[in-house]
């Protein structure tokens, strides 16, 4: 340990009144405070460690800096998401439309029509605003939406079976991410779990030995996040439903996703849309503002009126009632798909499940363009084709053919790039495959790719600004 270079390290008050006083009024000066001590607390260490700081004040100075910089970015902020998971639960899922952006723009920025009917003058209900658009995709009786599908799910399992049995398949007992587990959620909601059939093979007839004078609802769970591949049996939507009907018994399904469009358009495989579980005589359906729908985080349950109207006068609704900014974003989504073409082109998540490998490669290409000129020489970029996922849960066993750039170093391991991009000033997400850093620019936007480039080049010590 070296005394001299402990006795050099600065007061506080030292250091406080070498900050831009600019930064000190913005940051307020406690927080700055606290800086300087975390900074000369580090530096204090590191010389205590042994190691030589030729200038302890001058360190310790540039550290504040730093820790002041990174106290006056938000902690929720933008990052570009280079992963190729379209709809990444950890990084926002869906992004939104302009139309949906303009919309809860207007709508937070002013006063609105939140819960006023403007033909009566009077109190209106906050719900109207998407009922009937909803009604109108999905050929659904009735609609109402809430704060996520996990709420969703709650509130319908809550109003139908609280008290009674649900009957579930165990090859449906999932955990999404985020610990939402469909066995948790039915005690929450007071419903009794009547698990029939097992793991792999649940029949008809499980369902129907399962009934009897308590069985409130039949639930059926879109098992989003994993498949049961092999020597497998499930019961068709439309065999619960008859069943369902024979005992008139209520058919509630979860759908997780719920796209409102054909996915193999997409070249991917069928995703049963909402339309069709409507169509199959479904009594409730829930499923996700922020999945495959590309709107903002919601929870959407549409099916029968008298349910539906049930769900309304449930208390827990209130409770998990959607905000007005929701509101406004979902509205506008849900316009665009009133022509399918049009959600196509304007939907960001659309249009990121559109996108071929081969456009993507001619992004690839641009991209090496742009950074070429300034990429420090112990690094290399190379265009390549992958595979990515949807994501979010959704579509599972789905490789989606894709493209990108991979980065090595000479410099630099792959896991130290990673780490670099990652805690750039725009955070870039990317993953690492044998060695190299793997950008997939399914995900990146045609306007990002300049960014991205600066990004790369400036974490890699290029020089590119
Ligand atoms: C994603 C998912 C949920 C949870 O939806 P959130 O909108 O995230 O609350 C519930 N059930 C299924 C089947 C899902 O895929």
């Amino acid at each position: 340990m070296n005394i001299e270079l402990l006795r050099q390290l600065p007061k506080v008050d030292q250091v406080v009144s070498a900050i831009e006083a600019d930064l000190v009024t913005e940051l307020g000066y406690q927080v700055v405070v606290d800086k300087v001590r975390e900074a000369i607390a580090v530096v204090r260490k590191r010389i205590i460690a042994g190691e030589t700081i030729p200038a302890p004040e001058e360190v310790v100075l540039d550290l504040t800096y730093r820790l002041l910089q990174a106290a006056r970015r938000p902690s929720l902020r933008r990052v570009i998401n280079a992963t190729g998971v379209i709809l990444h639960t950890n990084l926002g899922r869906a992004q939104l439309s302009d139309a949906a952006k303009d919309q809860l723009w207007q709508v937070a920025s002013s006063y609105s029509t939140l819960e006023y009917d403007l033909g009566a003058g009077r109190r209106g209900s906050r719900y109207s605003h998407v009922a009937e658009l909803l009604c109108r995709i999905t050929g659904a009786e009735a609609a109402l939406v809430v704060n996520n599908n996990a709420a969703a799910v709650l509130l319908a399992l809550s109003t139908l079976a609280r008290g009674k049995e649900a009957i579930v398949s165990r090859g449906q007992l999932v955990e999404i991410g985020g610990a939402f587990r469909i066995p948790e959620v039915m005690e929450q909601s007071g419903a009794v779990l009547r698990e029939v059939g097992t793991t792999n093979k649940t029949r008809i007839s499980d369902y129907e030995q399962a009934v009897n004078e308590n069985t409130a609802v039949i639930l059926k769970v879109h098992t989003s996040n994993y498949r049961i591949v092999g020597f497998t049996e499930e019961v068709t939507t439309e065999e619960l439903v008859e069943l369902g009907r024979r005992y008139q018994i209520p058919v509630l399904e979860d759908l997780g996703s719920g796209v409102l469009i054909d996915t193999r358009q997409f070249g991917l495989s069928h995703e049963p849309t909402v339309l069709e579980v409507v169509a199959a005589g479904v009594d409730v359906i829930t499923f996700s503002g922020d999945k495959l729908l590309g709107g903002p985080q919601a929870g959407i349950i549409v099916g029968k009126a008298e349910y539906i109207d049930e769900m309304k006068e449930n208390p827990l609704t209130r409770a998990l009632r959607i905000d007005k900014l929701t509101l406004a974003a979902l509205e506008a989504t849900l316009r665009l798909y009133l022509d399918e073409q049009v959600a196509l082109e304007r939907i960001p998540t659309l249009q990121m499940l559109r996108l071929t490998r081969q456009e993507l490669l001619g992004r690839a290409e641009k991209l090496c363009r742009l950074i070429k000129p300034d990429l420090p020489e112990h690094a290399a970029v190379e265009i390549i084709e992958t595979y990515t996922q949807v994501g979010g849960g959704s579509l599972p066993l789905e490789r989606i053919p894709s493209a990108g750039v991979a980065l090595t170093s000479s410099l630099y391991s792959a896991n130290r790039i990673e780490h670099l991009l990652r805690t750039a000033d725009v955070p870039v997400i990317t993953r690492i495959e044998d060695e190299r850093v793997i950008c997939d620019l399914r995900t990146v936007k045609p306007a990002e790719l300049e960014l991205l480039a600066e990004t790369l080049c400036g974490a890699l010590g290029g020089t590119r600004r």
